[in-house]
């Protein structure tokens, strides 16, 4: 089953010629049960996350059905400020496949991904983005910036917003609250 949109977003936009781009039929896998299927995954990620005392944010990268990468946010074990869960998924899939585009893959993510790492779904060639939670403080896909919609951009990602939102937001709740010196 193929939701609603399934156009080609890269189709009509000037000097796109040089690379493939795929439509979200071939990003293979959608369809609402599917995402949903992979939210639950990326949930479970930052359920991970937050046990370790990470801040919990998880993702999955799916291509053709296929889980190619999940991974969740790790900066603080990893003392890497890049470490966030997308993209060290990202880096999971891209070593599986021995390729670092990933045309055609769809990324799930519990909360809206921050400018680094729009920016690296951009260079991996991500056909599409599924977030959680929006954040309100660093979101680049519609929150703070709208980094995947600025012109000139010659890759196109489609984005899905809200899948279990509440749910990727409770997660970044609780962590937070947790985390907080009980006021005096
Ligand atoms: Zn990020």
């Amino acid at each position: 089953m193929v939701s609603a949109g399934t156009e080609d977003r890269c189709g009509g936009l000037p000097g796109v010629l040089d690379w493939p781009c795929f439509s979200l039929a071939e990003a293979g896998a959608v369809g609402p049960e599917a995402d949903d299927r992979f939210m639950r995954l990326a949930l479970e990620e930052a359920r991970r996350a937050a046990a370790a005392g990470e801040v919990p944010v998880g993702a999955v990268v799916v291509l053709e059905g296929e889980v190619l990468g999940r991974a969740h946010n790790a900066s603080v074990g990893l003392s890497d400020p890049t470490a966030h869960a997308e993209v060290l998924g990202l880096r999971h899939a891209a070593a599986k496949v021995g390729n670092y585009r990933l045309p055609g893959a769809a990324l799930y993510v519990t909360v809206e991904p921050c400018a680094m790492c729009a920016g690296a779904l951009l260079h991996a060639r991500i056909a599409r983005l599924i977030y959680g939670a929006a954040d309100p403080k660093a979101g680049a896909v519609a929150s703070v910036l709208r980094l995947l919609e600025t012109p000139g951009l010659t890759h196109r990602v489609a984005v899905t917003a809200g899948l279990r939102g509440e749910e990727c937001g409770a997660l970044l709740r609780d962590f937070f609250q947790a985390r907080r010196p009980a006021a005096g």
